[in-house]
């Protein structure tokens, strides 16, 4: 028996982003509302800004590198409120979206170019050594790199996206191409799904304006832009990155869309998010589960003034119920949960905003439109209340996974289910609960690492034989931690300088979040069924038996 969601069905319209958002003849707030500030500077956007800047860039893509339907732009930054209208601007060219994390290295950021065929890249000046040198191996031409943020290039050798705003937008040059919503991708996230190494997500426009109608459904009145006055409707303080599609639609798409009033941090930091609350004084921020440990546990959050915050969300990954009370006794300050994945565009479950107190750990009820079952190792439904895989149907659930049909297949069904890799349960009033994950990903602090990305570079180094990556949940940093077991070569001795050696030796390859932090343990075999395949139960039962420290 199928799960469905308890709200009534949204009607879809069939739209594109930019017509959604910046045709939309319903909208309630007017063209001066600030949409974007920055934190750290206190520039910003207004809606009309945003509008006008983007059909700026869009225009300029056309002019300069004569951009077509499904060309993709890569965008290497973090936060800057520079980044809705250039991102907005590709859509209105009928570009596709690659964003990566700044953090990359130049064979991680190389590597997500070359997939998503990136056709230009844009950046900002801190980032460019990295960003040239990736550009580069995936064939993108200097000129065809764009900076934005507050630093100019000196030496003159890289255009500035103010540079596009001076430019006059002439509509009669450059026309916005017919796009089709359900087949014209609109970003491609990338995500390891259910296993092997990160592959980009196809979320085409239907998906996500799908979602940001599934998700103001569940608002129930909450989330108010009223009128042009910024210090009168609801502020977001955002702190979740650009590149990961929790923020892309949440802190970008859907501020544009319903006038809300985001503050940009750049990256989180505790002091400079404590400080932007005091100053800036949001109503509501998207966190994920470290955050909320630091606002529950860190003296210094008492000597600011967080009393705006009416609520915050969180989500990406597993959050504890005694965290959620912790920072409710000390702050009174409710979470409202909220679970999803790339693949689903990205929200799938949501908690309802007038009880998300009375079911503390749970990750919401089902968005409109859904569909969910929990089944058995075998794919076989088992009954609501079970614990089973999380299967998931709905009009926001992702095209496949780009120039790769068996990864597409191993998770997405012909009749439109997708298998989330989680494990859960649902209660009798519809609320689920997550409480394990069965496919390979291991996230920590939110951001996906794959153990196969990580085991693949292993294998490279020259005293491992063998090597097997798998997460280890620490209460301390509430997030899984990745742990290498490794099988070292014959000869080399398993001491603790080895160890480190191989977690130091990972770490100038990879991306700071990748790191081994939960250690490298030695073992003298990978456990591994007939076909090779990396046998990660067990590994991860054995884990449990010796207890968690390596
Ligand atoms: P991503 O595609 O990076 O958004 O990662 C999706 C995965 O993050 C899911 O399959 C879950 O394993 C995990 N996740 C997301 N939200 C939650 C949540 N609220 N609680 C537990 N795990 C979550």
């Amino acid at each position: 028996m199928f799960i469905q969601s308890q709200y009534e069905p949204v009607k879809i319209p069939e739209v594109d982003l930019w017509d959604f958002i910046f045709e939309n003849e319903r909208r309630q707030f007017l063209g001066e509302k600030p949409i974007y500030i920055s934190a750290q500077t206190k520039r910003h956007y207004t809606w009309s800004e945003t509008k006008a800047a983007a059909l700026n860039f869009g225009a300029t893509l056309h002019r300069l590198w004569d951009w077509k339907k499904g060309d993709v732009l890569g965008l290497f930054s973090p936060n800057c409120i520079d980044s809705p209208a250039i991102l907005f601007g590709t859509l209105w060219s009928g570009g596709t979206i690659s964003a990566a994390n700044p953090a990359y290295t130049v064979d991680e950021l190389a590597f997500q170019l070359k997939d998503s065929r990136a056709k230009a890249l844009v950046t900002q000046l801190a980032y460019l050594d990295v960003a040239t040198k990736a550009a580069q191996r995936a064939g993108i031409p200097k000129d065809r790199i764009i900076l934005i943020g507050d630093d100019l290039d000196k030496t003159d050798q890289f255009k500035h996206f103010s540079l596009c705003n001076n430019m006059r937008f002439e509509a009669t040059q450059c026309q916005k191409p017919t796009i089709d919503p359900k087949r014209d991708l609109a970003l491609l996230a990338y995500s390891s799904g259910t296993t092997g190494r990160p592959k980009a997500v196809m979320l085409s426009h239907e998906k996500l304006v799908a979602n940001l109608l599934q998700v103001q459904a569940t608002d129930e009145g909450n989330l108010k832009p009223t009128g042009g006055d910024d210090d009168h409707g609801d502020k977001i303080l955002a702190t979740v990155p650009y590149f990961h599609v929790y923020g892309f639609c949440f802190l970008i798409l859907t501020p544009a869309y319903r006038g809300l009033t985001t503050v940009v941090m750049s990256k989180y930091d505790q002091k400079g998010f404590l400080e932007a609350v005091q100053s800036f004084r949001p109503t509501y921020a998207a966190l994920v589960p470290p955050i909320i440990l630091q606002l529950a546990k860190s003296p210094l959050v008492d000597a600011y003034d967080i009393s705006s915050l009416k609520m915050v969300m969180c989500g990406a990954a597993p959050l504890t119920r005694e965290l959620i009370e912790e920072l409710y006794q000390r702050h009174k300050l409710p979470v409202r949960q909220v679970y999803g994945l790339s693949e689903t565009s990205p929200v799938a479950l949501v908690q309802r905003w007038h009880n998300c107190r009375d079911k503390p750990g749970s990750v919401g009820s089902l968005l409109p439109n859904m569909t969910a079952k929990f089944c058995d190792e075998e794919g076989v439904e088992i009954a609501p209340g079970q614990t089973g895989e999380l299967y998931l149907k709905g009009p926001n659930v992702f095209l496949g996974y780009l120039n790769n049909r068996t990864g597409t297949s191993a998770c997405l069904d012909e009749s439109g289910w997708f298998r989330t890799g989680d494990i859960g349960h649902v209660d009798q009033g519809g609320n689920f609960f997550i409480t394990d994950r069965a496919k390979e990903l291991i996230k920590y602090n939110g951001f996906q690492v794959a153990p196969a990305e990580l085991e693949g570079i292993l294998l490279d180094h020259a005293n491992i034989m063998d090597a097997a990556v798998v997460g280890i949940y620490s209460k301390e940093h509430v997030s899984e931690l990745p742990r290498a077991y490794v099988v070292l070569a014959h000869g080399v001795g398993k001491t603790q300088n080895e160890a480190q050696e191989i977690g130091l030796w990972l770490e100038k390859r990879v991306a700071p979040h990748k790191r081994l932090r939960g250690g490298v343990c030695f073992v003298d075999e990978i456990p591994r069924n007939p076909s090779g395949k990396i046998l990660r139960r067990l590994i991860r039962a054995r884990l449990n038996e010796n207890g968690r420290s390596s």
